[in-house]
């Protein structure tokens, strides 16, 4: 049996307890819903602060230069680009992943489309993140594709030798359960077709290495385990050999090769600048910049690990820890484990899934200062059920210790064994969930 001072030892010996300081959470939280809205950095609110006062109210439009707005996008890409395995100069932070998602689908099936034309199909996994579905579906329209969606284990050669894009996220937002990306991307090249991989569940949360997996094109989430706040800047990142092939379909004049030209004809700029579009919102850049420099800040923590690696090792223990002790503390209250337990096979959250009353378990959590979230379960195959409601817990190892999960789990026991979770006022929906 693990034991809450065995959890607390460990905390002691984490070599990157330390960076648990850079984050504002309010006392008696424990925040495992990292993976929807990540945390505030402590440096944010002084520095859009600044960005208000100084920056805009004292330097007004001088500042585009003077504070270095105008570069924001790239020099936050090339922040970006350390956490993803991509070389400076070819990531952008921008839009949102959603927006960036339809620039970057809609450069692939144009690319696709001079390279292997008779192919109409894209494809992507049923139980993909929505947006990125209804993406893909307006796209598919447009552009007199199909979109079909399959179960990840359906994703085989066959299917690949018909598909012009394949788009997939890396980490499935229900499940946690991640894709071997050096792997299914070469397998999609070997067929002959593209790969689009959104990093939303990824980027700050696990090693990704979009170079050395030579995939195509790649979006992301700026909100989530890179902590730029509500809404902040996403980002996108193009393979080098496709950037310059195609104008994304939203040419608005950021993404122009001199914008204060102001020439009628578009006219891209080369690289990834083209994939900009319009004015930047800069409080957000700013309040981004803070959430990836709190990422940036494990660098150093253990000698001759780079951020990533030690993060992965640290969530990696955490999620371990958290799936042993649901397993033996709250044994027999129908909480089954749906995040795969193999490594290599999940990403930084663990997912339970329950028959009845996940949504109501949640709240029931949030009241107690547990912060995790719940997921509906998935709509199966058309005509067959949905999978059971999902409780979600992200493990975001910049500020979640050990004795955090043992405590969330201690909380969890005792709502499941006194039954608190039934509560009315636990069963009442809200409208974000
Ligand atoms: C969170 C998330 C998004 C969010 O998209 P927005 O445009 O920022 O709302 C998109 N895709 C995936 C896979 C996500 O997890």
């Amino acid at each position: 049996m693990t034991t809450l001072s065995d959890c607390q030892q460990r905390d002691a010996r984490d070599p990157l307890r330390q960076l648990r300081a850079l984050f504002s959470l309010p006392p008696g939280v424990i925040y495992l819903d990292g993976n929807s809205l990540g945390a505030l950095p402590r440096s944010a609110a002084a520095r859009v602060a600044s960005a208000v006062t100084q920056e805009w109210g004292d330097g007004l439009v001088r500042s585009w230069n003077s504070a270095g707005w105008y570069d924001m996008p790239r020099r936050l890409g090339d922040k970006i680009a350390r956490l993803v395995g991509a070389s400076r100069g070819t990531v952008v932070a921008t839009d949102t992943t959603s927006i960036n998602l339809y620039k970057v689908l809609s450069a692939a099936l144009t690319i696709a489309a001079q390279d292997t034309a008779q192919r109409k199909l894209v494809v992507s996994e049923r139980s993909n993140f929505p947006t990125d579905l209804y993406i893909a579906q307006a796209l598919c329209r447009e552009r007199g594709y199909r979109l079909q969606l399959v179960d990840a284990q359906q994703i085989d050669a066959q299917l690949l030798a018909d598909t012009a894009v394949l788009m997939l996220t890396h980490v499935n937002y229900r499940t946690g359960a991640m894709f071997d990306m050096q792997a299914v991307t070469a397998a999609a090249h070997q067929a002959g077709c593209l790969v689009v991989w959104d990093l939303a569940h990824s980027a700050g949360a696990v090693p990704v290495a979009l170079e050395a997996a030579d995939a195509d094109f790649a979006v992301g989430c700026g909100y989530k385990y890179l902590n730029g706040g509500p809404g902040a800047p996403a980002f996108v990142w193009v393979n080098p050999r496709h950037t310059d092939r195609f104008w994304q379909p939203l040419a608005g004049w950021f993404g122009h090769a001199a914008p204060f030209a102001f020439t009628p004809d578009y006219q891209p700029a080369q690289g990834i600048a083209r994939y900009l579009c319009g004015t930047q919102p800069i409080l957000s850049m700013t309040a981004l910049e803070c959430g990836l420099d709190s990422v940036l800040a494990a660098q150093d923590c253990v000698p001759g690990q780079d951020a990533m690696a030690a993060l992965r090792a640290k969530s990696l223990a955490l999620t371990d820890l958290f799936i042993a002790l649901v397993e033996q503390r709250c044994a027999g209250h129908g909480l089954e484990l749906v995040t795969p337990r193999a490594h290599a096979s999940r990403g930084s959250q663990v997912s339970l899934a329950r028959r009845e009353g996940a949504y109501a378990i949640v709240q029931a959590l949030i009241a107690r200062g547990v912060i995790g979230d719940f997921r509906a379960g998935a709509a199966g195959e058309p005509g067959q059920p949905a999978s059971a409601d999902i409780l979600r817990f992200g493990m975001a190892p910049l500020y979640v210790g050990f004795a955090d999960v043992w405590q969330a789990v201690e909380q969890l026991r005792e709502i499941m064994d006194s039954g608190a979770w039934r509560s009315a006022e636990f069963n009442q929906k809200q409208a974000v969930t």
